[in-house]
């Protein structure tokens, strides 16, 4: 394997020469590190042929997370992001994790659920017995709408009923709903499942005598899973003249924290999807799809938690994610985008579960990095390094200026537009 992800001094190079090293590890062509430039990424034409009212294109910066180390694999991992740190917290946690074995992950099958909602069906308790007797014919139907997809080994597995109690109001029906289970193989699915929840809902309302309403997937794609996880021995973890053991009781505080408090798990899990989003980003996955299933699933028991936790055990900090992640290296744009293929590219899975692991690994990654600063001195001291750069570039500060007036902001300690262009004036002979 002649790719590692572990690149010293990376961060430190001239943007070409990281571009440069990236091109020669993956042997990317001329036109394929225009893309990772991202000059000319999105042609307008094609732009104007995804969405409606297209009037040009908006970009990122694209950043690579180093160090990861999953399954034994190394991955080096596009970031699509506005937000300074992440990328630099990803790579660094991992490479933490990597010297200690790196993460450890698996995914669910591409087990997605399409959802039709029937109503005015007389008894629930018949209405449930005439779709599982019809289950066979369900299926069937479901099938027959995507050959390719059942030749791939993929298609509809099985068919559920669910009675939920009546919303108040007058109509005092149970809301029956019916669940089709379709595994959509290397896409995330949601146009096949759609095609199937309408397709099959005909003959919902024939054995159910009911009507159909409602006829879509749920972004609840929680039976596809995916799990990282990953065990580092206490001394490891030691820094800011700290012990290794403090630092990882501050990061089980953390969790604990987020297990018990909603609002506190919201920004645990703002940090976690910090990760994911971006790489979804450069991946070309729909990350509203990402974010709405992993929220809907910290939600599950009732009470919002934490995505992941953390927690001491024989001598090891151990930390665990799960979400659910439906995602695809086919479909929507990812075909479309030669922005996206350079980025899979990179990724060099061997197909959506693994693609899933390294997001959750990401995931895990990210989390750790955030929790390990607030669990001990605070995450404002790495923060304001970054957001000064913003500062001092919203202060009017351009080329070397920019890094000469972010470290005089923080060395002032005084973080504010103001200040930089103060200091910026200063600059100026
Ligand atoms: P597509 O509609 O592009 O469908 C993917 C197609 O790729 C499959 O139907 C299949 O067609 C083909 N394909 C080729 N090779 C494979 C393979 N190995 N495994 C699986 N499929 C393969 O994309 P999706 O159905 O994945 O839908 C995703 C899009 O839907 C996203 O853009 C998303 O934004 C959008 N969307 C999301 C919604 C939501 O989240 N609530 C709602 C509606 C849309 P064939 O079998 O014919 O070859």
């Amino acid at each position: 394997d002649t790719v590692t992800s572990r690149l010293a001094g990376f961060h430190k190079l001239p943007m070409e020469e990281r571009l440069a090293q990236i091109g020669r590890m993956f042997r990317l062509s001329e036109e394929e590190l225009e893309q990772l430039r991202g000059v000319g990424t999105l042609d307008p034409v094609l732009a104007n042929q995804m969405i409606e009212n297209a009037v040009g294109t908006f970009s990122l910066p694209l950043g690579l997370g180093l160090n990861l180390n999953v399954n034994g694999r190394d991955y080096i991992v596009p970031m699509a992001v506005e937000e300074p740190s992440v990328v630099a917290a990803v790579s660094f946690a991992s490479k933490i994790v990597r010297e200690s074995g790196g993460f450890v992950a698996e995914a669910d099958e591409s087990m997605m659920i399409g959802q039709v909602q029937v109503s005015n069906y007389g008894d629930p308790i018949k209405a449930t017995e005439n779709i599982l007797d019809a289950k066979e014919q369900i299926l069937a139907l479901a099938n027959s709408f995507h050959p390719a997809m059942v030749a791939r080994g993929g298609g509809a597995r099985d068919v559920e009923v669910r009675l939920l109690p009546a919303p108040e109001g007058p109509r005092g029906e149970p809301l029956l709903i019916v669940h089709i289970l379709i595994d959509t193989q290397e896409a995330m699915g949601a146009n096949l499942i759609n095609t199937v929840a309408e397709g099959v809902a005909p003959l919902i309302e024939q054995v159910t005598g009911g009507r159909v309403y409602l006829r879509i997937l749920s972004n609840l794609a929680d039976r596809r899973l995916a799990r990282a996880t990953c065990r580092i021995p206490l001394p490891m973890l030691a820094d800011f003249d700290l012990p290794g053991e403090e630092i990882a009781e501050g990061i089980a505080q953390a969790s604990r924290f987020a297990e018990a408090d909603p609002y506190r798990a919201a920004t645990h899990n703002k940090g976690v999807m910090n990760g994911i989003d971006a790489v979804a980003i450069a991946t070309g996955q729909d990350w509203r799809s990402i974010e709405a299933g992993a929220h809907a699933f910290a939600c599950r028991g009732g009470q919002y938690r934490p995505l992941s936790t953390w927690y001491l055990e024989e001598g090891h900090l151990v930390g665990r994610i799960e979400l659910p992640l439906a995602l695809g290296t086919v479909g929507g744009p990812i075909k479309v985008h030669p922005g996206v293929q350079v980025a899979l590219k990179l990724m060099r899975v061997s197909g959506v579960r693994e693609l899933s692991m390294v997001f959750a690994a990401v995931g895990l990654a990210q989390n750790f990095a955030a929790l390990r600063a607030l669990g001990s001195v605070g995450i404002q001291k790495g923060h304001m390094a970054m957001h000064a750069r913003c500062v001092a570039v919203t202060a009017g500060a351009r080329g070397g200026d920019v890094e000469k007036v972010a470290n005089l902001l923080v060395k002032a300690g005084h973080v504010k537009v103001e200040k930089a262009r103060e200091i910026l004036a200063s600059l100026l002979p």
